[in-house]
């Protein structure tokens, strides 16, 4: 089969969903029997989103060979079952840097280097890369931002270009607008999309499905006034409804028939019948679940939630594998101080402190670490949670006043915390971090392995700092083990009290593996233990 490639643009606004609908699409077609990837193309001039705050970007998305990327390739991992890589995601900057860095090495050599056709070619190889690997039939590729951004037109223009390289049954562009609705009027209004497929047509592409997000149903007539201004057929106008939860999407996106429609512009069909029954009893299940567990995210990017998407996500999946609805209550680490740590952490059934980088919140994060430890409350501490928490124990109870990590204190005497060996020469900040999928190997009888029950696992890192080994034995004989160890590298990557009903600290991030149909293991452990712990 020749690969098919669909290009998903976007316009009238960000932030309609392209990542969400690409991810259903991709669900829809895999499960009527299809290989599919989902690429992402992000038109800013940074290499990747690594080097950014969370509060520009939202959550850096780890892969297992290490890329940190656009959160949407956590959304296209959860809702596939697939696993995503550096090709997945490909920004302006990394364009620019492989076009440049060619022209040094001579390969353009006696040319002027141009945004057409030099920066397009380029784009272009990078749209094929991924298709080229033979696992894939139907590669989904979401265009970032909107059509009319000054930023994004190499973009359009090669997919316009890719019109013309590929074959008409091989090239699908899905256009995703919003049709507002205005309330004084009691009106759906279609001009917004009218404005935005006219400049996709000045870009030189004309969509050949237009899937509208909308707070109403838009009802036949609209749909056809859409049909005949936007030049695309009646059934090729899709209503994209907001939904209670972005899991309702592919069932929404089935019952509007979005991939058969696909399917039929494709010129290919369905190699099974369409069945989500695993899918739709996880929706029944998230939308059923009783028991109400609420679980505190202690982070300092609280404000914007989706800094922490995976870890909100993976809490999901877990909570409707245990017929549980997690209720997120997010506290911000640095407003937690002795006077209120009572009050703020009141009714709380258990914790996740949260990834990051930097001293700010730090002391917070400590504070209700010590709480939940003494009170028993179930405490799950991800990467920088983990190391948190260890700086918390050897204060507060190996009595080592002044430890921490020498990412806050250059100068402590007690660096429980410190930098890799490797890390110590590295100057450059982006894409240097121990970085990808690690081995690691789990001592049998304890809390993580039971959460696993596997001795063998392999987890996805992002962070410069490491559990400091010359603290290891003192740690283990009072009562913090240290069961989980990389085994190339003799480094401790989880940490758990004896004597603690559930509490343990990853250096990796679970929260990156966990899938709707695979939720992550030691989420569903920590949500089943809280569950339990609240059912007396
Ligand atoms: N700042 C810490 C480090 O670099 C933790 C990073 C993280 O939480 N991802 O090691």
């Amino acid at each position: 089969m020749k690969k098919k490639y669909i290009f998903v643009t976007g316009g009238v606004t960000s932030s309609l969903g392209k990542g969400i609908i690409s991810a259903s699409l991709g669900l829809l077609l895999k499960a009527v029997g299809y290989k599919v990837t989902i690429q992402k193309f992000d038109p800013y001039l940074n290499i990747d989103p690594g080097t950014m705050s969370p509060y520009e970007h939202g959550e850096c998305y780890v892969t297992e060979d290490g890329a940190e990327t656009d959160l949407d390739l956590g959304h296209y991992e959860r809702f596939l079952g697939i696993s995503t890589s550096q090709d997945n995601n490909v920004t302006t900057g990394r364009i620019y840097n492989n076009v440049i860095s060619k022209e040094r090495k001579g390969e353009f050599l006696g040319k002027t280097v141009q945004v057409i056709p030099h920066i397009t070619d380029e784009i272009k190889n990078s749209f094929y890369k991924i298709g080229k690997n033979n696992s894939f039939e139907i590669i989904i590729t979401e265009i970032g931002g909107c059509i009319g951004d000054i930023e994004s037109l190499p973009f359009f223009e090669a997919v316009r270009q890719a019109k013309l390289d590929l074959k008409k049954s091989d090239f699908l562009n899905i256009h995703l607008t919003l049709i507002p609705y205005l309330s004084t009027s009691g009106e759906l209004k279609t001009k917004p999309t009218q404005h935005s497929v006219k400049k996709l047509l000045e870009a030189g592409i004309q969509p050949d499905i237009l899937v509208c997000r909308s707070e109403h149903k838009l009802g036949k007539e609209i749909k056809n006034k859409l049909a005949l201004f936007c030049n695309v057929s009646k059934n090729s106008v899709i209503e994209s409804i907001d939904a209670e939860s972005i899991y309702d999407v592919p069932v929404l996106m089935r019952e509007e028939r979005l991939h058969e429609i696909v399917l039929e512009n494709l010129n290919i069909k369905k190699k099974k019948p369409l069945r989500l029954s695993r899918w739709k009893r996880f929706l029944s299940n998230l939308h059923m679940s009783e028991n109400k567990l609420k679980i505190a995210i202690i982070g300092k990017y609280v404000s914007l939630q989706d800094s922490y998407k995976s870890i909100s996500e993976s809490l999901i999946h877990a909570g409707a594998n245990q017929n549980s609805k997690v209720d997120i209550q997010w506290i911000l680490s640095e407003e937690l101080k002795t006077q209120n740590l009572k009050k703020k952490l009141k009714n709380i059934d258990g914790i996740i402190v949260a990834p990051g980088f930097g001293v700010r919140g730090i002391e917070g994060k400590i504070l209700a670490i010590e709480y939940v430890r003494k009170n028993k409350i179930p405490f799950f501490g991800i990467c920088l949670g983990m190391q948190c928490a260890c700086i918390e124990f050897s204060r507060n109870v190996l009595g080592y006043e002044i430890a921490n990590s020498t990412e806050f204190d250059r100068e402590t005497n007690h660096p429980v915390i410190d930098l890799m060996q490797e890390q110590k020469k590295i100057k450059n900040k982006g894409g240097t971090m121990r970085l990808g999928s690690y081995e690691c190997f789990l001592e049998k009888g304890t809390q993580i392995y039971n959460s696993y029950k596997s001795t063998e696992i392999h987890e996805r890192h992002r962070h410069r700092y490491e559990f400091n080994n010359s603290y290891k034995s003192e740690f283990n004989d009072h009562g913090m083990k240290t069961p989980g160890i990389n085994p190339k590298l003799n480094l401790v990557e989880t940490i758990e009290l004896d004597d603690h009903p559930w509490f343990i600290g990853t250096q990796y991030h679970p929260e990156y593996r966990s899938r709707v149909l695979k939720p992550h293991p030691l989420f569903v452990s920590f949500v089943n233990k809280i569950k339990s712990i609240k059912n007396g």
